[in-house]
């Protein structure tokens, strides 16, 4: 069964959706004008909306019978980019750009949900979740603690994200870890400041940064299981102000990547050890603050083979591929996930060429593989919850 041809009916209308909502780019929590677009076409599908969670998520039901309970869900949120794109979809809010491609992402769910409200193939119920958010500021995590699943239970729930470099309408599903958690880290390194000619009066916290820089290079390479994956960057340096003072302060900033609890355990552990082991033995004090913003992403295996099944028969078995290299970038799908089994599934949206990367200045989402996707969550619903199962 390819693209299901009722679907195909609404290409035209899911374009114009992701072209509007790329033209009128919002950020996070400020989705206001998203939020009302796509709570009046849910409204004119004759869907139930519910708004309000995590202020401007949206969340529609269509219910067909009793039955068993899904979630598909899609995020709303564009990013802090100018956009270099000058076509006439460009971006008209300035700074602001659809660089990740979540504007299509919300056309191709509600390209679903009308057809799901039309049809009803289908026996239970559907919750469709349009989440604000998604970059930086964790709009799914928030839905999830404002009681999106008490207030909307479901036995299974399923995200999709396009994916630049992978063909486009082919998909790529993997049961396990996909995408990493996202943590950061500070530390900060209180010496004593003083003349930079008379280094004997200080405690130098630059040349203890300098050496905790160093030392955490060993965290990865040296403490880890080498057959384990984590990124460890330093990607902030702040001490000292003029040429000739040694500050008492010194501040590293930076983020760790890692697809297992245990090994975001180890590395925190391993920073900590390292700073505050440092800094005692060069007689400077330390402090360090670990944040976990996004755990890794990581998909239920029965739930990954329906989605395996339902994308196989929308792309042909031979353009759905098993397994691809997980990414070290991060999901806030992964909140959802913590508390419902589902899966995460990539669907190409082309080659990438000419800057058409996630978050690009230059990327665009691919309007040919909105029909795909929509196809993908009908065939999922009719598949997961069979009228004459
Ligand atoms: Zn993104
Ligand atoms: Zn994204």
């Amino acid at each position: 069964m390819p693209i299901i041809n009722r679907i195909a009916e609404f290409h035209a209308d899911m374009t114009a959706w992701r072209r509007d909502l790329h033209a009128h780019p919002e950020t996070a929590f400020e989705e206001h004008r998203t939020s009302d677009l796509v709570a009046e076409c849910l409204e004119s599908f004759g869907v139930e909306v519910h708004r309000g969670l995590a202020g401007t998520g949206v969340v529609g039901t269509i219910r067909n019978g009793e039955g068993p309970a899904i979630g598909l869900r899609a995020d709303m949120d564009a990013l802090h980019i100018p956009e270099a794109n000058t076509f006439g979809h460009a971006s008209k809010h300035e700074g602001k750009m659809h660089a990740c491609g979540h504007d299509g992402h919300t056309a191709m769910l509600l390209g679903a949900a009308r057809y799901l409200a039309e049809t009803k193939r289908f026996k239970g119920t559907v919750h469709v979740i349009f989440q604000p958010a998604e970059e930086n500021e964790g709009g799914g995590r928030v839905m999830v603690e404002e009681g999106l699943f008490k207030t909307f239970p479901v036995q299974g729930v399923y995200g999709m994200h396009n994916w630049p470099g992978l063909p486009a309408g082919h998909f790529a599903v993997r049961s396990g870890p996909i995408m990493a958690s996202y943590d950061v880290f500070e530390i900060t390194v209180t010496g004593r400041g003083s003349h930079a000619a008379m280094p004997h009066q200080a405690v130098d916290p630059i040349v203890v940064a300098a050496d905790i820089v160093g030392a955490l290079q060993t965290v990865v390479s040296r403490s880890m299981d080498p057959l384990e994956s984590a990124v460890l960057s330093v990607t902030q340096v702040h001490a000292g102000d003029t040429w000739n003072v040694i500050p008492d302060v010194a501040v590293l900033r930076g983020t760790v990547r890692a697809f297992q609890p245990a090994v975001q355990d180890q590395v925190e552990a391993a920073i900590n050890r390292i700073a505050r082991g440092l800094c005692q033995t060069h007689g400077a004090t330390c402090a360090t603050r670990y944040e976990r913003r996004y755990p890794p992403t990581i998909n239920s295996a029965a739930e990954t083979e329906l989605a395996a099944r339902a994308a196989a028969a929308v792309a042909g078995m031979d353009r759905v591929e098993h397994r691809p290299t997980p990414s070290m970038g991060s999901e806030d799908f992964s909140f959802m996930l913590r508390e419902r089994p589902g899966s995460y599934i990539w669907l190409g949206n082309g080659p990438g060429q000419g800057g058409c990367m996630l978050h690009n200045p230059g990327y665009d989402f691919n309007d040919e593989v909105l029909p795909v996707g929509a196809s993908y969550w009908a065939t999922l619903v009719e598949q997961v919850l069979p009228q004459d199962g």
